[in-house]
């Protein structure tokens, strides 16, 4: 297949971390994603007060904006220093506590109450732990997950969704054999199969 060059490169946990630390971050759009504000009348579809989901979140700034509009945001990210970023950079208080269901994992919440982020890797979560959303935007997440992973990832993100939740997928088209990854390059046909 055209992704064959990429199928068995693996990014590790910790050099994600390491990103982190070294400010290595060229995904973070400061002024939020032109795609969200493009497409949220198909995430939110008149509905309010919904549960959305970031899923490999960063420091996406729409976590803030999604917030301010009353809806409530849970996300999950493995650098702790990703997170603490998000709510100094908005200046918003929060509160730490463990998670008693995964060990060593955290979970950030703002004072307010509405926005909850998650510092474990996405494959510690489940329902019983998070709840279903109603919405998800899922941008450098899919594409950044391991090409190995994609359908264990895809499986844990269907069972995470209401009924009538609706998902943003971002993914980026460019040649594979020319470009590493991450971001990984995933085909339409691929997402296809991986999402039924
Ligand atoms: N969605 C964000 C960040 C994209 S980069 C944005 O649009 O800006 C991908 C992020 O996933 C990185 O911050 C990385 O630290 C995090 N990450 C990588 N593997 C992860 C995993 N297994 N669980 C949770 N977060 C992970």
């Amino acid at each position: 297949s055209d992704s064959g060059s990429q199928k068995d490169r693996v990014v590790t946990e910790e050099e994600w971390l390491q990103k982190w630390e070294m400010g290595n971050i060229g995904f973070h759009k400061e002024k939020g994603h032109p795609l969200l504000k493009k497409y949220l009348d198909v995430l939110l579809n008149g509905r309010s007060g919904l549960r959305i989901f970031f899923p490999l979140c960063g420091k996406a700034v729409e976590m803030k904006r999604l917030a301010d509009m009353g809806h409530s945001v849970v996300g999950v990210e493995v650098s702790e220093k990703a997170l603490k970023e998000f709510f100094t950079e908005h200046n918003l208080p929060y509160c730490e506590e463990p998670v008693p269901e995964i060990s060593g994992a955290k979970k950030l919440q703002s004072t307010s109450g509405n926005i909850s982020l998650y510092c474990c890797s996405i494959y510690d979560l489940s329902s019983s732990i998070v709840g279903k959303f109603d919405g998800v935007w899922d941008r450098g997440a899919l594409v950044a997950v391991n090409p190995r992973d994609r359908q264990r990832y895809v499986s844990l993100m269907i069972t995470l969704m209401e009924k009538n939740s609706s998902y943003l997928l971002v993914t980026v088209s460019y040649d594979p054999n020319k470009h590493k990854g991450p971001p990984f390059y995933v085909p339409e046909s691929e997402i296809k199969s991986l999402f039924g």
